[in-house]
């Protein structure tokens, strides 16, 4: 009999997106001429910019032509893009190495695989609610995973664990689902835990875009000391609308070392280049054309415009869900809100009461950890005439 991955039966039937999908079919059927509003999932609905379609034309033209045809490139990435992006972390004051940076095919397989390079015994430390792939890419795996809450009392930022092992710490910023930005005070708190005790923090900024508060930091190496203790993963998913298209990048920075950790086989940059280099034949050469394109001046003022859109329609949603009265947190540096239930509900509950009431689906809270419970995300990415008819239909037609 072949043995099969145990560790997948801990985490099977837990995919939030499908059982929310589950639900909207079935209630779509029982109600075929009622039309259903999805401010459930956080997937991006502008066109690109049309710097990046130029980009995008470009990398195609290429491949017709002999003269500038290529075929299997760097695993890593293509040098003028690594480079690109460390010219982005330059603004910010953070000096990084070309081969710092890992170009990939999105945050979510980098976040998932990064587990990979280290060992089954260290304890995983996740927010709690978090974004489910770390929880679920170590659970497989067989990792023990520890949980760091997140609530209201604390801002969704949350204690370092003192006084409890946490080897490798998963933290995202702005967050997934609170929509919770951390100051650079509050991460410094989380370096100087990491560096104290040999942890090693893999920092999430998918949505360090949507920030528009200066001092709010956009990586983890904004903090003095992050490149001795942090692992960077970012994405053009939702800065640059490439959630179909595939591109993200990983910062392994030289300095790390891996603390107090036996890595075997050398500096953590070298055992993720390795895996790289032996899972992954790098990203698509026509996508990584769009990715220079959407990090020219031009591409960046562009997209600036699409995220400002995203923005603009999450104050929409947050005005109409504070006139109903409720709490809601989020959606000012992040395009989610996060909603408190009004008591009585589990956020299952108020998932089967938004939708049969407004027809209107978010994404209950609890599908993103224990501490979700009581919550529910609303996503900003929409268009605009869909987002004002959910918050309409919301206002006119939820009973609370
Ligand atoms: N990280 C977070 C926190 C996310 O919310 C998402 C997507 O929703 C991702 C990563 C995935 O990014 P990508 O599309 O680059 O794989």
């Amino acid at each position: 009999m072949i043995q099969v991955n145990e560790n997948y039966g801990e985490v099977a039937g837990s995919y939030l997106f499908s059982e929310i999908a589950k639900r909207t079919a079935a209630f779509q059927e029982s109600h075929p001429d009622v039309k259903v509003m999805k401010l459930g999932i956080g997937n991006t609905t502008e066109p690109l910019c049309p710097t990046i379609i130029a980009g995008l034309h470009k990398g195609v033209e290429k491949l017709s032509k002999v003269e500038t045809y290529s075929g299997y490139g760097a695993e890593q990435g293509d040098p003028r893009l690594r480079k690109a992006i460390a010219g982005v972390y330059q603004e910010r004051g953070v000096n990084l190495d070309s081969g710092e940076i890992f170009v990939s095919d999105g945050a979510k397989c980098d976040s998932a695989n990064i587990q990979s390079i280290f060992g089954l015994e260290n304890i995983v430390a996740v927010q709690d609610p978090a974004y489910p792939v770390y929880v679920d890419t170590n659970l497989l795996s067989g990792r023990e995973v520890t949980y760091l809450p997140c609530l209201a009392e604390n801002d969704f930022f949350p204690q370092v664990p003192n006084g409890r092992r946490a080897d490798l710490i998963y933290l995202c910023f702005p967050n997934n689902p609170t929509g919770a930005v951390a100051t650079k005070e509050q991460l410094k708190e989380f370096v100087d835990f990491a560096r104290e005790e040999g942890s090693i923090i893999l920092y999430d900024t998918a949505y360090s875009a949507f920030i528009s508060d200066d001092d709010i930091p956009r990586s983890i190496y904004e903090v003095g000391g992050a490149k001795e203790c942090a692992i960077e993963i970012g994405s053009f998913s939702k800065s640059a609308g490439f959630t179909g298209v595939r591109l993200g990048w990983t910062v392994v920075p030289f300095d790390l070392k891996g603390g107090q950790f036996p890595l075997e086989g050398g500096q953590v940059n070298g055992m993720w280049n390795r895996r790289q280099t032996t899972f992954f034949n790098g990203a698509s050469n026509i996508v990584q054309e769009g990715g220079l394109a959407a990090l020219t001046p031009e591409g960046r003022t562009e997209c600036q415009e699409t995220i400002d859109y995203y923005m603009q329609n999450a104050r929409i949603i947050r005005e109409g869900l504070v006139e109903k009265g409720l709490n809601v947190h989020g959606g000012v540096h992040a395009p989610y809100l996060w909603a408190e239930i009004p008591s009585g509900l589990t956020s299952w509950g108020f998932f089967d009461k938004v939708l049969e009431e407004a027809h209107v689906v978010g994404a209950p809270g609890s599908g993103f950890g224990n501490n979700g419970e009581g919550y529910f995300r609303f996503s900003s990415f929409g268009h605009r005439e869909n987002i004002i008819e959910a918050v309409e239909s919301i206002k006119a037609n939820l009973k609370l």
